[in-house]
């Protein structure tokens, strides 16, 4: 059963022995490839709140207490989504390539966006994905928010998220605070200056 509930994917994981890791390992792989669309899967998204993740997008791959030891200072943009938020897909911001040490790995791994194959990509983001997973942070968290784009007079401006806008769409006009007006902007609604 994959947990939905954000909340409870809040908590960071805690470190867990090289034995149980792999234990836990299998269960996350067999739970991966009941899902058929996922390719990654973290310890807490099945109720286990220890630090092991999996990733599947070129080869299985079990990462036993993962922690990223360095980044590029690049970043891409890329369109995730979650198992444990199975409709909705976020664009995120992820570093270009990353740094990985693992228990369970000897060498330090290396995960790079930056091949012509998308595989790596994706198994870049993954792992950013599910390392976050295991220290309680969702791709909401991470979301890429767009600068308000804005015309009139004093264009280009940037909107504070409590100031007050009025949106519109058709008829109906309403005024409330941008940060409650964003969500509805991307469902028909306009702003207008
Ligand atoms: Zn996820």
């Amino acid at each position: 059963m994959i947990i939905k509930d954000r909340s409870k994917l809040e908590t960071p994981c805690e470190v867990v022995s090289i034995k149980e890791g792999e234990e836990i390992g299998v269960r996350l792989l067999h739970e991966l490839r009941e899902s058929k669309s996922g390719i990654g899967l973290a310890a807490n998204q099945i109720g286990i709140n220890k630090r092991v993740c999996v990733i599947n997008v070129k080869e299985p791959l079990v990462l036993i207490n993962p922690n990223i030891i360095d980044v590029s200072e690049e970043k891409f943009k890329f369109a995730e989504g979650c198992l444990s938020f199975p409709n909705d897909k976020v664009k995120t911001l992820r570093h270009t390539w990353i740094k990985v040490h693992a228990d369970n790995h000897d060498s330090t791994l290396v995960f790079s966006a930056e091949s012509n194959d998308i595989n790596d990509a994706f198994e870049c983001a993954c792992v950013q994905h599910e390392i976050d997973h295991l220290d309680g942070i969702t791709m909401f968290d991470r979301e890429l928010k767009r600068e308000p784009l804005i015309r009139g007079k004093n264009a280009p401006q940037k909107i504070g998220r409590n100031e007050k806008v009025t949106i519109t769409k058709g008829k109906e006009s309403k005024v409330l605070k941008y940060k409650k007006a964003t969500p509805l902007l991307e469902d028909g609604w306009t702003l207008s200056i």
